[in-house]
């Protein structure tokens, strides 16, 4: 198959979104092919969170077109469960169940959204904790683990309803620093086996190894996008030399 041909994984067409008269997201646009990593960085308050949360459904926008894998987006209905579904998201604070076993927690959207057997839901969480190096901590409870081991297991949670897209919203901010190694490199396995990813993070390094693509956002806009490469070493942008400036 021709990757020219195949159906991006992520369009965003002229995004908008206001909050009453706050224009956060202006005219966006990006299309993130299948397989491709692309990594957003931009200040805080540049609208990077809210993009990505329209990717799968958890904001509302006031204008444009959201599509994934083709499908376009709707606020409600079959269209967004779906979207759902096929988009995983992993957030800064894990927001994992502190009443569940870190196993129970892999199961449950399996169960309940996808109709999963108990069986079946099981075998797929086993695996993917394995695939996280924390299947030994299956029967503990979110508050017995570390927050690198915490938001393993977001991910390996987010995986068991195999999405297509995996989304990240700074997954290492909350974390010590001695942590964010091993959830960076359990996002490096990710990539590597192929898997879509749209990633918030000021994780430099991380964006070098892994991303195809590095998109800058200020002030609710797209200013400037490129490979590591070029947007690290040669930014174009004023806006874009300052932020590196501050976090390179
Ligand atoms: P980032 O993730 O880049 O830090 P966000 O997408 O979280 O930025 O927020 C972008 C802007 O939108 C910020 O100025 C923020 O204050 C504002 N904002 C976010 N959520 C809301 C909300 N629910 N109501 C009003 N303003 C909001
Ligand atoms: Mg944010």
């Amino acid at each position: 198959m021709s990757p020219i041909t195949a159906t991006p994984a992520v369009q965003l067409r002229r995004l908008n979104k206001h909050y009453g008269e706050f224009h956060v997201l202006k005219d966006i646009d990006l299309e993130v092919a299948q397989g491709e990593r692309v990594i957003v960085c931009g200040p805080s308050g540049s609208g990077k969170s809210t993009m990505i949360r329209c990717v799968n459904g958890l904001e509302s926008y006031t204008d444009g077109e959201v599509l994934v894998l083709g499908h376009a987006l709707a606020h409600e209905g079959a269209a967004l469960s779906r979207a759902r579904q096929e988009v995983g998201m992993v957030f800064q604070s894990f927001n994992l169940f502190p009443h569940l076993t870190v196993l129970e927690n892999c199961m449950l959207a399996p169960v309940h959204c996808q109709g999963v057997s108990r069986a079946e839901a099981r075998e797929r969480a086993s695996h993917y904790l394995d695939r996280v190096r924390i299947a030994n901590q299956a029967g503990k409870y979110p508050g017995q683990l570390s927050g690198g081991q915490q938001q393993r297991v977001a991910i390996a949670r987010a995986l068991c309803m195999r999405p297509k897209v995996m989304l990240f919203d700074e997954p290492t901010s909350a974390l010590d620093p001695e942590m964010v190694k091993e959830v960076l490199d359990t996002m490096l396995a990710l990539a590597a086996d192929g898997m879509t990813m749209i990633c918030v993070t000021h994780e430099m390094g991380f964006a070098r190894q892994v991303a195809d693509r590095v998109v800058f956002m200020d002030e609710g806009l797209v200013v400037e996008q490129g490979c590591p490469r070029q947007l690290f070493d040669a930014p174009v942008h004023e806006r874009t030399r300052r932020f590196l400036e501050q976090v390179l």
